[in-house]
């Protein structure tokens, strides 16, 4: 009997304590999940420059910026001058070269260099930034194309970035807005990102223009960028880049971090943070 007993223990061991490779494997349980992935940072980066406020919590508003013209229009008439929608029923041309100061610093370096700011400012509080443009020699895009980055992404905002070729002695900023508006996010919301706008450039020493809006607003139609928004929207055109005061502090890199802090603190204030 004691040959026939061991043989038969043996199989009946056999099957406690060893994984069935056909059973389904155990779920994850939620605190698993949560766990961040190896090299997923969730602080600055090494060496990144501290923010003096930290970033808040929860997922990232993504803002779009839109530097203003492009560096090679001037060498595209025939593509940056075709008609597109101007959002009211007629056209506009797809895009303008823009202005320059007389000592010859052109409105799209200008323009590049403060969303570059603006960005470099906003990414560090926590905010996923996107711009109508990667580069500083390209073509357009249009402006009908310029408002569509900003509603495919669905963004909390967003704020194209100019400066203007006024009168001789005009002086100062204005942030011009959809008006009429075309939809629920021109009315309150395009509001009160342009109110923010304009308290972000009065707290960096900037003034109201002299010559165009009214205390540094400027509601207007003829905009294709502004009316084709679907998200809150404005443009700020920073100075006047005919003024050889203002030319100065346009060209200064030091004049466009004002500038870009300005425009930070706006939208800052505008998505609450
Ligand atoms: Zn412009």
């Amino acid at each position: 009997m004691r040959g026939l007993l061991l043989p038969l223990l043996l199989v009946l061991l056999a099957g406690c304590g060893v994984a069935d490779p056909l059973a389904p494997a155990p779920a994850p349980s939620p605190s698993s999940a949560a766990v961040p992935l190896p090299g997923a940072r969730s602080g600055p980066l090494p060496g990144a420059e501290t923010p003096t406020t930290a970033a808040p919590a929860g997922p990232a508003p993504v803002v779009v910026l839109d530097p203003g013209h492009n560096g090679g229009n001037a060498a595209a008439a025939d593509e940056i001058g075709r008609e597109v929608p101007d959002g009211r029923g007629g056209t506009k041309p797809c895009n303008t070269t823009g202005t320059e100061t007389a000592d010859g610093y052109a409105e799209h370096a200008f323009a590049f260099d403060v969303a570059a700011r603006v960005t470099r400012l906003l990414t560090a509080r926590g905010v996923e930034v996107r711009s109508t443009r990667d580069d500083d020699d390209g073509v357009g895009p249009c402006v009908d194309r310029r408002a569509a980055v900003a509603n495919d992404a669905r963004a909390a905002l967003s704020v194209s970035i100019h400066a203007d070729s006024g009168p001789s002695g005009g002086r100062g900023f204005h942030v011009a807005l959809s008006d009429p508006p075309l939809s629920a996010s021109q009315r309150a919301p395009s509001a009160a990102l342009a109110d923010a706008l304009v308290a972000g450039l009065e707290a960096q020493g900037f003034t109201p223009s002299t010559y165009r809006g009214e205390d540094g607003l400027d509601p207007r139609p003829d905009l294709a960028g502004l009316n084709h928004a679907r998200v809150p929207a404005a443009l700020v055109e920073c100075a006047n880049m005919a003024d050889p005061g203002e030319a100065r502090v346009v060209e200064d890199p030091a004049g466009r971090q004002r500038y870009a802090e300005a425009i930070a603190a706006g939208v800052l204030r505008t998505l609450g943070r």
